[in-house]
């Protein structure tokens, strides 16, 4: 028996430390709509309906509510950070950084969790961070899809906070 309880416990202590403080918190009961990023919330879940997002935010008995992803771009709480750098970067900014809006839109249609925080510049490397470790992930090799360079993905411990390096 005493096994059995250092198992759980260990188990319990590793789910703690590694979920998403966000995904928790409380959920609306019926529908509702994030009024920054206009994704709506139904059926227990946030998803993007720009139609539907018009109608609740018109609607009086419909609970206007930052949606998780707003939440944790306007805290600053980010678990991706994609490095971006080289000369190839330099003189192609605008069809980069095009591409990786496409990608974030993409990403947003399957869960508007993930989104672009801050976008930060130190002259050699621009860094993206995001809220979500996915998204850093699939931009990095959205990047390296369309123009090959050298791509890495780095895990913090417990694997919930990625670092993405991609340099051309
Ligand atoms: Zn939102």
């Amino acid at each position: 028996m005493a096994k059995k309880g250092d198992k759980w416990l260990k188990h319990t202590w590793e789910f703690e430390t590694t979920e998403d403080p966000y995904a928790m918190k409380e959920a609306p009961a019926g529908e509702a709509v994030c009024p920054r990023c206009k994704s709506v919330f139904k059926d227990k879940r946030w998803f993007m309906d720009e139609e539907l997002a018009e109608e609740l935010l018109e609607a009086e008995n419909v609970p206007k509510l930052l949606c998780p992803g707003c939440r944790k771009a306007l805290e600053s709480y980010a678990m991706g950070y994609l490095y971006i750098s080289g000369e190839f970067w330099k003189t192609h900014r605008d069809d980069i950084m095009r591409l990786i809006n496409n990608e974030v839109e993409k990403a947003r249609g399957l869960n508007p969790l993930h989104q672009i925080i801050n976008i930060v510049d130190d002259g050699e490397t621009t860094i993206i961070e995001t809220t979500t470790d996915h998204l850093a992930q699939r931009l990095g090799r959205a990047l390296y899809r369309a123009y090959k360079g050298d791509l890495e993905f780095r895990w913090s411990k417990g694997d919930k906070l990625v670092r993405v390096y991609w340099k051309r």
